[in-house]
Parts: structure tokens; sequence; C-alpha cells
């Protein structure tokens, strides 16, 4: 069966990533709509390749460019939010990639799941700040979600091999990030440059940065609550600096299923997207046929602090994990225009998290407005 595609954020790396799925297996894909926030030149090379029914900028300027640079095709040019809206519904698809990052994917995947789509989800902003409500509609549609994001990948698949009542813990790995051994004097001197180099993975910039402070791994704890439906204290959190093993689940009889493999995004896009089938494809593999050390140690809280600051956000719960990814948002962006040190930012976010008064099992507006409020409340301290 061909399926018919929407890639959302089609210019990142996780979008980027999909269409190179797509291509390998083009007989068993058809792409009906791309986008991007504003790299038109990208799109436009995408487009032509691809031959969509449409594509949206999400800057309404850059819209207009790429309507004129797109005019002998007949492809349709959308803007804006809702432009992201209209295609996450569009009545041909049948599966909603979301590679969008941040806030901006909820309502997307939320008209998504709404319209019946399947929905490949990179987005774990998502689930961070509304995962009650994107569950309970998924639950009620009857939506697949697939997760994109490596660890969930695993453990969707680890689960295969018990029941639910026979599920103890999930262990996400973590690779530590650049930053991995450091320690608070060190980390203090840290520039946004060096966060952004990864040891293992080439991601976006807010994840990368996420990922050095362990605030990733944070938002992964949330995002395992919700799509696996867990408790907190199930789910447990390691660093595994080499990112073979990309995640684990423990049953109730001790035994521990992993799966691994090379630290390559190619692999669960494309598990996502041929679930419940496997296909064959040529992407590097783990060498068998060399010696390897595959290393576990505890996380270290007190560099740290994310990690704790998220499971924190989750005991609570209600309005408080959507506050912390909105001041993550920001404490990132200034962290990137090197604002605020490296080490300001978990201290940001818990002086955010500590003002907000928590609403429990709020309503979508109810998050947006704690979205909106944590992300001025985060830089109205910035700016003292
Ligand atoms: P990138 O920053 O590389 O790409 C983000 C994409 O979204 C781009 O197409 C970007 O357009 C577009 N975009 C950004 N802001 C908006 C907005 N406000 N409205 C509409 N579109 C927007 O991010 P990644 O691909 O790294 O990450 C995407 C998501 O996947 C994130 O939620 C991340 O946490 C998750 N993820 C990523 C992994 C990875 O390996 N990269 C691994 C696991 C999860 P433009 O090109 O113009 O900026
Ligand atoms: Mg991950």
């Amino acid at each position: 069966m061909v399926q018919r595609v929407v890639v959302l954020g089609s210019t990142g790396s996780i979008g980027v990533q999909t269409l190179k799925i797509i291509e390998q297996f083009k007989d068993k894909f058809n792409v009906c709509a791309l986008s991007t926030a504003n790299n038109i030149s990208l799109l436009q090379e995408q487009a032509r390749k691809f031959k969509p029914d449409v594509v949206v900028v999400a800057n309404e300027k850059m819209a207009a460019e790429l309507k004129g640079g797109l005019k002998d095709l007949p492809i349709k040019v959308l803007a804006g939010a809702k432009g992201l809206v209209e295609i996450s519904a569009w009545p041909e698809a049948d599966v909603v990639v979301v590679a969008v990052v941040g806030f901006s994917g909820l309502i997307p995947t939320l008209t998504a799941i709404r319209a019946g789509k399947k929905v490949a989800l990179a987005n774990k902003e998502t689930l961070v700040a509304a995962g009650e409500i994107v569950m309970e509609e998924a639950r009620h549609h009857n939506t697949v979600i697939m997760p994109i994001d490596s660890e969930h990948a695993a453990i969707f698949q680890c689960l295969h091999a018990g029941n639910n009542s026979e599920l103890k813990h999930v262990i996400l790995t973590a690779s530590g990030g650049p930053f991995l051994g450091k320690n608070r004097e060190d980390l203090a001197k840290v520039s946004s440059k060096q966060a952004l180099k990864h040891p293992n993975w080439q991601m976006g910039p807010r994840i990368t940065v996420d990922s050095a402070t362990l605030m990733n791994k944070g938002f992964e704890v949330i995002e395992a609550y919700h799509l696996f439906n867990l408790k907190t204290e199930q789910i447990q959190v390691t660093i595994h600096p080499e990112s073979i093993v990309h995640s684990m689940v423990e049953f109730v009889d001790g035994s521990i299923i992993a799966q691994l493999g090379l630290p390559d995004m190619l692999v669960p896009i494309q598990y996502a997207l041929s679930y419940p089938e496997r296909w064959v494809n040529p992407f590097p593999r783990f060498n068998w046929g060399q010696s390897h050390a595959l290393h576990f140690l505890p996380p270290s809280t007190e560099e740290f602090p994310c990690l704790g600051l998220a499971y924190q956000a989750l005991h609570k719960g209600g309005t408080l994990p959507a506050v912390l990814n909105g001041a993550d948002e920001i404490a990132v962006r200034y962290f990137l225009e090197d604002r605020i040190s490296f080490l300001q930012i978990p201290a940001l976010l818990a002086e955010v998290m500590g003002r907000h008064k928590v609403k429990q099992h709020p309503s979508l507006q109810e998050i947006m407005d704690a979205d909106g409020w944590a992300r001025e409340e985060a830089a109205a301290i910035i700016k003292g």
C-alpha cells in the first residue's frame, strides 16, 4: 500500500531524514505536503523533487516569496500557523510526520489525530506540554501514535516481549551530551558553541542544547510517561555514552530487553513509517567483527539539575510540564544568543516553575496560557 505523507518541518534535521526514507522507498510513499518556518530555498528544492499538493511557510512574508518561486508548478503555497493546521488534516493524507520543533507542534498534532491520520511523532514537546489531552484524543479516535524519538521507538519495540502487567521499569538511555563528566566549575565556563557539538547525534539547535543540559532526557521521561501509560516511578534513566542501546524495558521476572543499533535517526523514522512491517535498507550496521565496550552510569543530578526538574514537573503535573517546556524554549534561545550562561538555564527553569500556580487537569486553552505565561516570565527574569 502506498502511504500518502505530510511532513511538518521538512527542512529540519528529522524532516530532511524523513524525506531520505521516502526517497529510499519511493514505491511505498507519496508526499502530500511539506513545511518550513523560514527555509524557503530548501523547501523549494524539496517541492520540486517530491511534487506535493501543498507547501506551508510559517513566515508569511517568505510564503509570498516562495509562491513566486513555485509559480510554474501546480503546488499550493499556504502561510502561517493556520496553514500548518490545514495540512495536518489534508484529506488525501494517511500519515502526518510531526517534525517541527517546540510548542508549535501541539495544535497540528491534535488536528491530525482528530482528522483520523496516523501520527509519526518526533515533536516531544507536544506530549510534554499536553500529554493527557493528546493521549485522550488518540484513544478516542483510535489513533496510532508512532514515536520517532529513538528511545521511545526502542521502548515500543521492547514492550512486545511481555504484557503491561508484567512490566516493571522502562530504562531510558542518555548519551550524557558534550559535557559528560564536567563539574559545576567547568560548566560555568562552557559556551553555546561547545554545547552545539553533540558527540553522537546531528540534531537541530534546541534539542542539542537540551541534550547538553539533560533537559532533553527529562522531556523524554515525560514523553514516555504519556506514550506508554506509565507511573513516574517506573521510568529510570541511565547514562550510556556510546548511544548503542537506545533504551530498555525490565519485566517483573528481572529480564531486561534492549533495542540496539548505531546512533542513526533514519532507523526509528523508517520504523515509525513501516510498522508493523520491517523493511530492508542499505544503512550502516553495527559491526560485530570489532570489539566494543558499552558503559552505563547514573546521571549526575547536581551537575545536571534539569532531569530532576522534569521529574518534579511530572510529579506535580497539571500545567507545570508545559511551563517547564515554555521556559526552556526561552532559556535555550537566550543561551544560544550568549545572553545567559549554561548554568543559568536550570536556575531560570527552577525559578519560573517555583513562581507558577499549577492548574490540574488543564484545558487546551489553559495549557496555551501557561506556555505563554512561562515564556513571558522567563524573558522578564532574564531582562531583570
Ligand atoms: P530542527 O530545528 O532541525 O527543525 C525544525 C523544523 O521545524 C524546521 O523545518 C523548521 O523550519 C520548522 N519550524 C521551526 N519553528 C517552527 C514554527 N514555529 N512553526 C512551524 N515550523 C517551525 O529540529 P529537529 O529536526 O532537530 O527536531 C524536530 C523535533 O524532533 C523536535 O521536537 C525534537 O525534539 C524532535 N527530535 C529530534 C531528533 C533529532 O535527531 N533531530 C531526535 C528526537 C526527537 P526552518 O528550517 O525554517 O527552521
Ligand atoms: Mg531521544
